[in-house]
């Protein structure tokens, strides 16, 4: 018997649980991508459902009903309406969820009504005890002409069950539960009578919905006798909803019966003091507190790990490949190119398990609900605190959590600060040039200069990101309708195995989307700085040890020499150069200018690159850095190069500036396109250069 493939798709309202059972029926044979154009996330799975039976499952995005509102919506309803997508289902999973059958069952009798067989799961079975239900299932089915699986995704009851169910699909009527016709007789007799050939309600979801179906549009129903204004219409959806949840208050109140006195109230004491004006806020920051102790203490370790296998392979491949161009290839721009993408594995890591935990948990919602009337205010929603935050980590785990933002303004705005709040990577170059322009004296005896400055900077950091979210939600022309809506699902314990694919798919996602662009990068900035157009790159050896000033130099010491004289030489040396004229207003010269050209890759190559034009051998040495960098002056002025002046100039500059492409990576992985990277990157910059500007000129 030959092979059968068939396309499942899984529909259901937010927080039924339907993740969990894609993820119990697909496990990690997942992919993820996007819709074609918009950047809802496209979840398709793969599994064996029997011998001869294989499905793609496709996860659809959740959504209350058929009526679109919002991108997710529209997703739902456009697949399901186009019998020539490839994904268009030979079978519909709808998840619901045993506590709220009802609300769950609008959306159940919606999609019934497209006549195509349809399963119902109710899910979270593992909780009908404690809450004291009880459901008459043949009852329901019969009401429902449907099959129902009762699941319970986190005990893994049910799944095979449900597997065994959509083997048999063709078995399932396809008859629709409610009669369309019902709400006006007379209208949907003409629609009958117009186009004999479709299905009623696929019409009136193509008339009531801005949505095409096959060669029918919104168009088609324009000009008829019977066609209806704009107000009629949305009297009649209107009708049909409350026709709806009339059928299914009449079904339930005999299928489904609860035992109020088993019932218990935890949850709401537990609300009254998780969304409490004082304590509520308390509890998130210590939250937060922690989770964002253990990202840095947690991570030092496998990064640092990270970093010296990566050292030690680009080492080993020097040494023993045969010298070249290739060999270096390899070992200076491949080998440490993929080792810069690794390094963000532990964070992005440890941020998915603490978010994922906090959200499987149901804390997720309560900060949502909490933080969204303060976010709201400039652009923002509630759940753009989480991106905000971790982004003092590092914006690239910060950026890929923006997911859950559904709202895609809301989701866009927080994408484009997030790269303004102070990332680690910008603490070694904070730290070196406060150690050289500011004074480590105290103000008052106890406030430490330093330390002072250290934190006005991430105060900056963390007030231009919410200043231009501001700024962008009054610019940016793009009509997303916002409503607030969270619902407090119920308190829970994480489920281990979401956890899991949760953190495997996002760095996975991270890994070879953006992984991509960064390793592409790294070696075209490798190549600018291992490669010169100029007789003195070439001959930077001979030109250095035949030079008699230098003769007395250590093997060490004359390497660290010419490794300095050839960077000054390559094309990124010629680079910043050129740019000196228009670094010079902001106080820096070309070293300076070749620094930050280099550090485009990450901010702290910063530091390294001006230890390599010093030629201090050992970058890790940062007094010696530091205490050439303080000596460097002006051959035509006399003036240090690294004054209070230019310090501070720099300072702001790293602040504001988008020195980072592997944030530019995300950002376009993330929207979908290379307009919004471009911005952020020309915006901050110029911002970054003008603010660095006016501050070394009022200062020096
Ligand atoms: P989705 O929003 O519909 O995709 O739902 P998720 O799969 O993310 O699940 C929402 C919450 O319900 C999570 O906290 C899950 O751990 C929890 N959950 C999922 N399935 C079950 C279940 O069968 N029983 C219980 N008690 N909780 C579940």
């Amino acid at each position: 018997m030959s092979k059968q493939n068939i396309n499942v798709a899984l529909i259901g309202n937010p927080n039924t649980g339907k993740t969990s059972v894609f993820n119990q029926l697909t496990g990690l044979n997942q992919q993820v991508g996007n819709y074609p154009g918009i950047t809802v996330e496209k979840k398709v799975g793969f599994c064996k459902l029997s011998q001869n039976i294989n499905a793609n499952v496709i996860d659809l995005p959740g959504t209350y009903s058929l009526n679109a509102s919002s991108a997710d919506e529209s997703v739902v309803i456009e697949l399901l309406l186009n019998k020539k997508d490839k994904l268009f289902p030979d079978v519909i999973v709808v998840v619901s969820e045993v506590e709220n059958l009802k609300r769950n069952l609008l959306l159940f009798t919606q999609i019934k009504d497209l006549e195509i067989p349809t399963i119902l799961v109710i899910n979270m079975i593992d909780r009908m005890e404690l809450k004291g239900i009880s459901l008459d299932i043949p009852f329901l089915e019969e009401q429902l002409k449907t099959k129902i699986v009762l699941v319970s995704s986190r005990k893994n009851i049910g799944i095979e069950t449900l597997k065994a169910l959509i083997t048999t699909y063709k078995t399932i009527t396809t008859a629709p539960c409610l009669n369309a016709s019902s709400i006006d007789d007379e209208y949907f007799t003409s629609l009958r009578k117009t186009f004999p050939n479709q299905s009623l309600y696929k019409l009136w979801l193509v008339i009531t919905q801005d949505v095409n179906f096959a060669d029918l549009n919104r168009k088609t129903f324009e000009n008829h006798s019977f066609t209806k204004t704009a107000s009629e219409l949305k009297k009649l959806q209107q009708k049909e909803t409350i026709k709806r949840y009339q059928f299914i208050n009449s079904i339930l109140k005999i299928g489904h019966k609860v035992d109020t006195s088993t019932a218990t109230d935890f949850r709401s004491q537990l609300d009254r003091v998780l969304t409490h004006k004082v304590w509520g806020y308390l509890i998130f920051f210590v939250v937060l507190f922690g989770i964002f102790q253990s990202i840095f203490v947690w991570s030092k370790i496998p990064m640092d790990f990270i970093d010296l296998t990566f050292a030690t392979l680009s080492s080993v491949a020097s040494e023993n490949l045969p010298p070249g161009a290739f060999t270096n290839l390899i070992a200076q721009g491949i080998i440490p190119g993929i080792g810069g993408i690794l390094m963000f594995i532990p964070q992005i890591t440890f941020l998915f398990l603490f978010i994922s935990i906090l959200e499987e948990s149901g804390y997720m919602s309560r900060v949502v609900f909490l933080m969204d009337k303060i976010m709201r205010r400039f652009g923002l929603s509630g759940k753009s605190v989480v991106p905000l935050i971790s982004g003092t980590a590092c914006a690239i785990p910060a950026i890929m959590a923006t997911r859950n933002i559904e709202n895609w303004k809301e989701r866009l705005i927080t994408i484009l600060v997030t790269p303004f709040t102070t990332c680690s990577a910008r603490l070694p170059v904070y730290a070196i040039i406060i150690g050289l322009v500011i004074p480590d004296e105290y103000l008052l005896g106890i406030l430490n200069l330093q330390g002072l400055t250290l934190m006005f900077l991430y105060l900056l950091g963390f007030s231009m990101a919410i200043l231009s979210a501001y700024i962008l939600n009054k610019v940016l022309e793009l009509n997303c309708k916002t409503f607030f809506v969270v619902e407090m699902p119920n308190y829970k314990l994480p489920m281990f195995k979401n956890v899991m694919i949760t953190v495997v798919e996002k760095t996975k996602a991270f890994v070879f989307g953006a992984g991509k662009i960064i390793l592409a990068i790294s070696i075209i900035l490798w190549f600018l700085a291992s490669n010169g157009p100029t007789e003195q790159f070439r001959n930077a050896e001979t030109i250095i040890t035949s030079n008699e000033e230098n003769k007395t130099l250590s093997s060490v010491e004359m390497e660290n020499k010419v490794a300095a004289y050839k960077l000054e030489n390559s094309y990124i040396g010629l680079m910043g150069k050129t740019l000196e004229p228009m670094i010079s207003p902001l106080g820096y010269d070309w070293k300076i200018g070749v620094a930050i050209i280099s550090s485009f890759a990450a901010r702290e190559v910063f530091v390294g690159t001006l230890a390599t034009i010093y030629s201090v051998g050992d970058s890790e040495n940062e007094a010696t850095i530091k205490s050439k960098m303080a000596a460097e002056v002006n051959p035509e002025t006399g003036v240090k190069i690294f004054n209070f002046a230019s310090g501070i100039s720099l300072l702001l500059f790293y602040a504001f500036a988008m020195q980072c492409i592997s944030t530019l990576a995300v950002t376009k992985k993330e929207t979908n396109s290379w307009k919004w990277p471009l911005g952020q990157l020309i915006f901050m910059s110029t911002f970054a250069y003008l603010v660095a500007l006016i501050a070394y000129q009022v200062l020096k």
